[in-house]
């Protein structure tokens, strides 16, 4: 179970707003991730979002 892992402090950058933000905040269930711009529909590590240290 890595469930918890996702509470971590890593930060996440849309790729395409630009925005940047906690890994925490980008998700709910720590499975489905996505950008919490409000007018941003960029969803999925790797693909809309990128993990930045
Ligand atoms: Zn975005």
């Amino acid at each position: 179970m890595a469930l918890l892992r996702t509470r971590g402090r890593d930060l996440l950058r849309c790729r395409t707003c630009g925005a940047t933000f906690p890994e925490g905040q980008a998700t709910r269930d720590g499975w489905h991730y996505e950008c919490p711009e409000a007018d941003c529909t960029a969803n999925g590590i790797g693909d809309g979002l990128r993990r930045i240290k």
